[in-house]
């Protein structure tokens, strides 16, 4: 594996396989690489000649300085990983490289989407996902892209980032499956900063994901939402949402007939979690 800190040898590294016709997948991600990660490198290297990994805690995402500060950080790891997956690059930019002197901050109008769920309880992070990504995929310039249904919202934030931004290149947005514990619990970078006591309390949020999906056509939407609330807080959750979610606009389900996704986003202690399923 390549590992490059700088964003203009990569570059041109690329545009040299590029030329030779081969096809690139990308996979962003912050690091601190879990068996989450490692599914979209594999599902990168089988319809890929070569895949980039990134790993970049983008500064310009988080609405709460502490959880930057805390942001685990585990780069010797994840290498070893990467290595083992078979993955072909690494970027492992500074600040700098992304937003280097004269970087002109750009604003994405991502329309309703912006501002609900995520958007509302985390202000200004879709427009710094976006910001990152539009710079990772100018320097990067894939063919394929992948992310997580584990980031539902974002996997929509960025479909439309790709449809405001790269007219002149189709760049295929593949996403991948969640990759969960045994107990259920998705996998997540931010798991690392759970004791073992609370760790075992956060598979309720796929716990209450499950109830809502098994009692979708039995029960009104608004007594299953209100039911996972109150679970939750009964266990000292500190709860953000639960919805349950049109999946092509994210507004709330009406009734049990439209495509819908439940999502939560809960958090113990200061470690906050989301996650979502598909209900039909
Ligand atoms: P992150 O490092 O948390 O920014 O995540 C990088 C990418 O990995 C994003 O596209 C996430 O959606 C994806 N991802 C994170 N957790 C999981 C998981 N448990 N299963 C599948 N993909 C995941």
């Amino acid at each position: 594996m390549i590992i490059f800190k700088q964003a203009k040898p990569l570059t041109e590294h690329l545009q040299k396989e590029q030329k030779a016709a081969k096809k690139i997948g990308l996979v962003p991600t912050m690091g601190a690489l879990h068996k989450g990660h490692l599914s979209l490198i594999k599902s990168s290297k089988l319809s890929n000649d070569i895949t980039v990994c990134s790993i970049f805690v983008n500064p310009t995402q988080f609405n709460n300085s502490e959880d930057f500060k805390h942001y685990p950080i585990t780069i010797e790891k994840d290498i070893e990983q990467l290595i083992i997956a078979g993955c072909d690059v690494l970027f492992l930019p500074g600040v700098e490289e992304v937003y280097p002197p004269g970087y002109q901050k750009k604003h994405y109008n991502l329309g309703s989407i912006e501002n609900s769920l995520e958007g509302f309880y985390r202000p200004g992070h879709f427009q710094g996902v976006c910001q990152v990504v539009d710079r990772l995929l100018q320097i990067i310039n894939p063919d394929n892209l992948y992310m997580g249904q584990k980031d539902f919202q974002q996997c929509m934030v960025i479909k439309k980032l790709l449809e405001l931004t790269r007219k002149d290149k189709i760049i295929r947005l593949n996403i991948s499956p969640t990759i969960r514990e045994n107990d259920g619990l998705a996998m997540s970078s931010r798991n690392l900063r759970l004791n073992d006591t609370e760790k075992i309390l956060a598979t309720s949020i796929y716990k209450e994901l499950t109830a809502i999906k098994n009692n979708f056509h039995l029960k009104p939407l608004h007594s299953l939402i209100q039911m996972a609330k109150d679970h939750l807080q009964e266990k000292n959750f500190a709860v953000d949402y639960v919805e349950i979610a049109n999946m092509q606009d994210l507004n709330p389900a009406k009734n049990s007939e439209e495509p819908s996704v439940a999502l939560i986003a809960a958090s113990i202690g200061n470690v906050r979690l989301i996650d979502n399923l598909i209900l039909n």
